[in-house]
């Protein structure tokens, strides 16, 4: 087995689960399979398939899945193929004929298509396993339900010797019966890996107003400047705005979002798979198709609305195991806006105690990602090191006159303002409607002139947070005053609130911060790369990959993936043998790309 992985893959050892999944599957015993995204599945039946005699048979839901793992398959010099719509009349025919003949190895096939076939072309074949991908379209319960998958019952019945695996990287408890149930899988094995996702940092940015947002983007992309990444957006219109900000200031960025056509979409995809533009700003619509192992950050510009869509969109970042970032902007407008969608939603209760959990991750002042894998129900035994809570601990002050000051504010105006109007306020702003209202003969007009507007901002979120005021949603979402707040206000109790820390104030003189805490980081994950890197040779080598990917059409991190890219920046192998021995590299790999990189690295170390 190990051999086997090396060679084909390149990889020394196995990820935690995959061993005992392969040999599961080799007893020809079914198995169902919970890894997150970038986990490691697809080794899970791919190498069992090259190990066993016949034909693998991968249901997948996606075309441009299929299309990414059958690239990537043969790019390692292993006879995969894909049959689906995409198919002419002729390469249908050519393929059946490779299938009978036992020429190819890993078929990937839809599912509707699979059904089709099932009287006919699979039963000419010899097949050595089903692999059932994205397990969880099966189930009703599930985000992703295809009435297609509900069928897949049949091969159980019709090929009862060939052993079934199904994967997929959703995990509660209905889902994973509802898929054994279905399948109906015999005496199934099931293996859940955590879902914890190291290489991904964590950052909450809150109170936030555009302006801040806008600046703080730009500032994490041009630190980033050949990574890609994904900004998610509440809106359509935002994902539009945030694009074309970036388009101004020399960003390549495109939108993606279901109110485009879907040559619009696609092109908007291939384009960002293929490093033809850096960014995408999308609603949530994008990604599922997405297999991209080197996005290097998603940014959330909205808060999402539950933890399980925000742990599914970050977890498009990085799955080729190298560090990328993840950014969450946490504002008010955003809990007002999500709150009335639960409340207006069919399901108030749950998609309000969703947003309630969202929430508290944003708020934590523990480590974040404890709260996450305990959303799942893991417990972590240790702070992680990478998230912006361990390295800043929030601190607290006695912020009770700042309490006072909104507090009172809103009592004056009685309890009939919003948060623009109170800001407004407190910061003694003449605005018409301020004015109309004769709000500026209150005695409080101007008494927070002192705190920056954007302050404001995030001492208000995090008063509502604490609880001392509440919004009144069905009141035009004006604020009101709890009893916990009044007793602020009235001087019977202290209220404690975080200091606010800005990116610029952080930065200086504290540069080499991000350095010191490497080792722990990676000492905790040895899967994470290890050693100086040569950045110039990166560069190098990033672009020689790209120029082998568009001779072959296809994307750099088939090629190569970051991860091997920055081993080999690290490794500098100048002969073909060391080439072949870096993580990553099997041996169709090495013939086939070992001569362009182990001479670009001589040239610019000079050997
Ligand atoms: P998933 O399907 O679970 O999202 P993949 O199968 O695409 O994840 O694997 C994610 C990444 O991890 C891929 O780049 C893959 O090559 C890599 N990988 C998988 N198994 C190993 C291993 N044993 N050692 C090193 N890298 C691995
Ligand atoms: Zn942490």
């Amino acid at each position: 087995m190990l051999q086997t992985l090396k060679t084909y893959f390149g990889y020394d050892s196995f990820r935690p689960l995959q061993r005992e999944i392969i040999e599961n599957i080799l007893a020809l015993k079914d198995s169902v399979v919970l890894m997150p995204t970038g986990g490691g599945k697809s080794i899970c039946y791919q190498l069992p398939a090259l190990l066993m005699e016949g034909t693998a048979i991968v249901v997948s839901p996606l075309i441009s899945l299929m299309k990414d793992q059958v690239e990537s398959l043969r790019a390692n010099g292993i006879a995969a193929r894909a049959m689906n719509s995409n198919n002419n009349d002729t390469e249908n025919l050519m393929l059946r004929r490779e299938c009978v003949q036992g020429k190819v190895k890993i078929l990937y096939i839809s599912p509707e298509r699979l059904l089709m076939e099932q009287n006919f072309l699979l039963k000419d074949m010899r097949i050595s396993l089903f692999a059932i991908d994205e397990a969880h379209c099966i189930s009703q319960w599930g985000h992703d339900f295809r009435p297609e998958y509900t069928q897949l019952k049949a091969i159980r019945e019709q090929f009862p010797q060939v052993p079934i695996v199904a994967l997929t990287a959703t995990a509660d408890k209905i889902t994973r019966q509802d898929i054994i149930k279905q399948l109906a899988l015999k005496n199934p094995k099931t293996y859940i890996s955590s879902f914890d996702r190291p290489n991904l940092s964590l950052d909450v940015r809150r109170g936030y107003q555009q302006k801040d947002k806008t600046r703080t983007i730009l500032e994490f992309i041009f630190k980033r400047p050949n990574e890609c990444g994904i900004i998610y957006c509440m809106s359509r219109d935002k994902t539009e705005k945030v694009a074309e900000m970036l388009l101004r200031h020399g960003v390549k960025a495109t939108v993606y979002h279901a109110g485009l056509s879907a040559s619009a979409r696609d092109k908007a995809q291939e384009d960002f798979i293929n490093d033809r533009v850096q960014v995408v700003c999308a609603t949530i619509a994008f990604g599922m198709g997405i297999d991209k192992s080197n996005v290097r950050w998603v940014i959330h510009y909205n808060m999402p609305k539950s933890i399980e869509s925000f742990y599914q969109e970050i977890g498009r970042a990085g799955r080729d195991g190298v560090k990328s970032d993840t950014l969450l902007f946490y504002s008010l407008g955003d809990l007002v806006m999500l709150s009335k969608f639960a409340l207006d939603s069919g399901q108030q209760a749950i998609n309000l105690e969703k947003l309630n959990r969202m929430q508290q991750y944003a708020e934590s002042d523990i480590c974040r990602r404890r709260i996450l894998l305990n959303y799942f129900g893991e417990t972590m035994d240790h702070d992680c090191g990478n998230c912006d809570v361990c390295k800043n601990p929030p601190e607290r002050f006695d912020g009770t006159i700042i309490v006072q000051k909104a507090l009172s504010a809103i009592m004056r105006a009685d309890q009939q303002i919003g948060t623009r109007m109170l800001i407004a306020i407190l910061r003694g702003n003449f605005i018409d409607e301020l004015v109309e209202k004769g709000y500026d003969k209150l005695k409080t007009f101007g008494a927070g002139r002192d705190i920056p507007q954007r302050d404001w901002q995030d001492y208000l979120l995090q008063m509502l947070n604490l609880g001392y005021f509440e919004v009144a949603y069905n009141e035009n979402n004006h604020l009101k005053i709890t009893s916990a707040g009044a007793k602020v206000l009235y001087g019977q109790e202290k209220a404690m609130l975080v200091v606010i820390k800005r990116e610029e104030k952080e930065t200086k003189g504290r540069g080499k911060k991000k350095e010191a805490e490497k080792p722990a980081l990676f000492k905790a994950h040895p899967d994470i790369i290890v050693g100086e890197e040569d950045q110039l040779l990166f560069e190098e080598l990033r672009l020689l990959r790209k120029r082998l990917a568009d001779q072959q059409a296809i994307p750099a991190y088939i090629v190569l993936s970051d991860k091997t890219l920055h081993q080999l920046a690290i490794q500098r192998p100048t002969t073909l043998e060391e080439f072949g021995m870096v993580s990553g590299i099997g041996e169709y790999k090495k013939e086939r790309y070992g001569k362009d990189f182990v001479e670009t690295i001589k040239q610019i170390i000079g050997k």
